[in-house]
């Protein structure tokens, strides 16, 4: 069993990461991941897949992913549930990029209605700092291991260090979508932070930190959760 237990330790536990796009979620789902062993299941990486795939789900959800528009719930459930359902979910998962509305937590809520604990991770950055985040971000086609082209280079230009996979920039990393993005964060995504302080879920988290520092405040919350 992972010695990042929260919680009671038979119950599944589902770590959810809030924050805005560019927040640092990815990026640190990726080292929870490797130490919690719970799978990462971001719903923007699933939606991306299904466009690459050109699914019925991925034709759906394409016009409001191009413009940074939230995909409509029920498209976003069954493409989730389904992802939930498997296997390697079963202990435990974490979970990046939903909920995004108190609509999308309600159901969240419901579905592990006394079989789970939650802890809500909310890593908090300016927007300021978002956008000269995201509009350097270049992200691998194969792994999705992000990177800043300038603070955070690879080592090889163009090139993911960790699987050797293409560099490529977002479609929706551009300033403009980026602010409606942000936009849809602040009006439909923010307000769970209050949703989930009124639960005793949720935890703070400086997002503006080195990365190792912000993955060292998660394990010590998770530790005292
Ligand atoms: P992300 O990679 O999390 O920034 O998501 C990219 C895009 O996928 C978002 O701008 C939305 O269009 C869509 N998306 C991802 N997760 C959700 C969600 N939980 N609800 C609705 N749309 C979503």
């Amino acid at each position: 069993m992972s010695s990042f237990v929260f919680g009671n330790p038979t119950n599944k536990q589902v770590i959810i990461l809030l924050g805005a796009p560019g927040a640092g979620k990815g990026t640190q789902a990726q080292v929870l991941k490797e130490i919690t062993c719970y799978p990462h299941i971001s719903t923007g990486d699933l939606f991306r897949e299904n466009l690459k795939n050109n699914t019925p789900i991925g034709q759906k959800a394409k016009s409001y992913m191009d413009k940074g528009a939230l995909v409509p719930d029920e498209i976003v459930f069954e493409m989730l549930f389904d992802r939930l359902n498997r296997q390697d979910c079963a202990k435990g998962y974490i979970l990046d990029g939903f909920p995004r509305s108190k609509d999308q937590a309600k159901v969240l809520d419901e579905a592990l209605k006394g079989k789970a604990d939650i802890i809500v991770l909310d890593i908090e950055v300016p927007d300021q700092v978002i956008i000269n985040r995201l509009v350097h971000r270049v992200t691998c086609e194969k792994c999705q291991t992000p990177y800043h082209t300038i603070l955070m280079p690879p080592k090889v230009s163009g090139i993911c260090d960790k699987c050797g996979g293409k560099l490529i920039q977002r479609k929706d990393d551009t300033e403009e979508v980026i602010k409606n993005r942000l936009e849809v964060y602040h009006t439909q995504t923010e307000p769970l932070i209050q949703y989930y302080k009124e639960q005793g879920k949720l935890v703070i988290i400086d997002g503006t930190l080195p990365k190792d520092k912000i993955t060292e405040n998660i394990v010590k919350s998770l530790r005292a959760g």
